[in-house]
């Protein structure tokens, strides 16, 4: 039975927000015109995707292009080709479907966990950027799946990769939620703010849907403040904010 698989590697690049919207605009790269530095990005994201190779290798990767929506794209016609193996989607879109083991969907994240849900029936991978604003509304992004693209609770299994944690991310206004380990967000820029676990939301609106908990795989490093040999180990927008680093994430079926 095929298994998704994922990464989640620190990525330099960084995106230059422009009126309010995250766009494909790397800044940190030396070369002299946009067109190189986009080059560049695509180089550097390319070698990513090697490093996730096995055989046969991946041959083709989606990066959406995420702006707090609940679309789920899945038409490679909606996409423009920023190389021979990679593809952006040309309208906002926060999630991805794919459905053969040599295709990946790249997010870069900077603090929202992505969230790759397999249908294991039918062989199908969504992966969504599962942030405070697609995920707390009236419709979550995580219901998508499931009620447009024939998804099925019973047959999936899910992967949650690292996000902010509950330790640092609050906002002014959340209720408190049932259950909690933080009442406050206790370090960081949010400190004092009303403590909301992203990590806990996804999973009680995903077990509301029907999935089994044990089917649900989470991995609850914090992207704010998870050190590894003195250094943090993620880049986060809480922390860093405008001028932060993205992590790039990377799931694909196997
Ligand atoms: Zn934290």
């Amino acid at each position: 039975m095929p298994e998704e698989v994922f990464i989640c590697s620190p990525f330099f690049g960084r995106y230059a927000d422009q009126d309010g919207i995250s766009d494909f605009r790397p800044t940190h790269f030396k070369g002299e015109s946009e067109e190189e530095r986009s080059k560049q990005f695509v180089v550097a994201i390319e070698k990513l995707l090697i490093k996730c190779s096995r055989k046969p290798p991946l041959e083709r990767a989606y990066l959406p292009r995420c702006n707090f929506t609940t679309e789920v794209g899945e038409s490679e016609s909606n996409c423009e080709a920023l190389s021979q193996i990679l593809f952006r989607s040309r309208t906002f879109t926060d999630g991805w479907i794919v459905d053969k083991t040599q295709e990946a969907v790249i997010m870069l994240s900077a603090d929202c966990p992505i969230v790759a849900i397999h249908d294991t029936a039918k062989n199908r991978l969504a992966v969504l950027h599962a942030s405070y604003k697609t995920v707390v509304r009236d419709q979550s992004i995580l219901m998508v799946p499931f009620r447009f693209h024939g998804f099925s609770p019973d047959h999936v299994t899910v992967r949650v990769s690292p996000g902010i944690g509950p330790c640092c991310y609050g906002v002014e206004h959340y209720p408190v939620m049932k259950d909690i380990s933080y009442v406050c967000a206790v370090r960081g820029p949010r400190e004092g703010q009303r403590s909301v676990d992203l990590q806990a939301i996804i999973k009680q609106q995903l077990e509301k849907q029907g999935v089994p908990c044990e089917r649900i795989t989470t991995d609850a490093l914090c992207t704010a403040c998870y050190e590894a040999d003195g250094k943090y180990r993620y880049h986060s927008h809480c922390r860093d904010g405008e001028s932060a680093g993205r992590n790039a994430v990377i799931f694909w079926l196997q």
